[in-house]
């Protein structure tokens, strides 16, 4: 008997500690029940598949980017879909001032804000650095300044809300990646800013969460019409993609990686081989 408490105690003991911790790490869509969202860039791609779960999950979404009519559809198949409330707000992220305007308008109309999704990209090119020093500045304001603009704006929000940030970024952000210089540059930038803004949250006590998430190639149009051709690997799908998304920011996720495999995996070679890691970035090209 003494024999069997010994073994039978710490079990059940392992037992619960593993079903305390599955379980608080369990995502329900009803996390996001109601909650008031921005997403950005939400026109096509994965920002246009986050708003959709986010409808179909009953938040309210508040949706950006600057052609007009694709946020009108998106907005009505998101009203089709459950959608608490959808709206959308046109503009470009190349003005701060617009970035601003976007979280004055979640503001205005949903009274408060609870996640903002940060996820437009600006075209650049894919090939080797022209040297266009002007083409860099233009996309540090779209791909970085205006992140740092709207994460500025929604603070006050935010932190009322003990909300979350998301920020998408890419493997391009965490190794450096040949024919993508100025894009890299831009995501490398947003894991320097909001790792270190999330340690400055951590020292202030600020209950809000940043969702730095790491993307492999994933198939929207525009990806794979610049590197279909090029890559070795298949894109992962861009619904999947953002469903995870979701669930990471939902968790309170510190990084979310998707795919695990071709993102995660990878990374660990950077600390112990670095040269190797380069290697295999470089082999995925054709
Ligand atoms: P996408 O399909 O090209 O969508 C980009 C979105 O940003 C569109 O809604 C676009 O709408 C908007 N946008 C572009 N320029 C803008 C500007 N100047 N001002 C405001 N909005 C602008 O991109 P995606 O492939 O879904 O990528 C989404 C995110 O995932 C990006 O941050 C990207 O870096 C990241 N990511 C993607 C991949 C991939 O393989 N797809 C891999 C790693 C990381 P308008 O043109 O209407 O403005």
């Amino acid at each position: 008997m003494g024999r069997l408490q010994k073994i039978l105690i710490p079990f059940l003991g392992l037992v619960l500690a593993f079903w305390f911790y599955s379980a608080r790490d369990t995502f329900k869509p009803e996390m996001l029940r109601g909650k008031r969202v921005i997403v950005t860039g939400a026109s096509t791609g994965i920002g246009e598949q986050m708003a959709y779960h986010l409808a179909r999950m009953g938040a309210h979404v508040l949706i950006t980017a600057r052609t007009e009519a694709k946020l009108q559809n998106v907005v009505q198949r998101c009203l089709e879909l459950g959608a608490a409330s959808a709206r959308f707000v046109s503009g470009t992220m190349e003005d701060t001032a617009f970035a601003q305007h976007v979280v004055r308008e979640a503001q205005t109309s949903l009274g408060g804000l609870d996640m903002l999704i940060l996820n437009h990209v600006g075209a650049s090119y894919f090939g080797f650095f022209d040297g266009d020093v002007e083409h860099v500045r233009k996309l540090l304001e779209i791909n970085f300044l205006s992140y740092v603009a709207m994460t500025t704006s929604a603070l006050p929000m935010l932190k009322e809300s003990e909300g979350s940030i998301v920020v998408v970024s890419s493997m391009a952000g965490k190794v450096g990646f040949p024919f993508t210089v100025p894009y890299s540059a831009t995501k490398f930038a947003l894991d320097g800013f909001f790792s270190s803004l999330r340690q400055e949250f951590t020292i202030q006590s600020i209950n809000v969460s940043i969702t730095l998430c790491i993307l492999g190639f994933i198939d929207t149009e525009r990806a794979v019409r610049a590197a279909a051709e090029v890559l070795q690997e298949r894109p992962a799908p861009r619904d999947e993609c953002a469903l995870e998304i979701l669930k990471g920011a939902a968790l309170r996720r510190r990084e979310l990686y998707y795919r695990y495999s071709s993102t995660r995996l990878p990374l660990l070679l950077r600390d112990c081989a670095a040269e190797l890691l380069d290697y295999l970035v470089r082999s995925r090209y054709r």
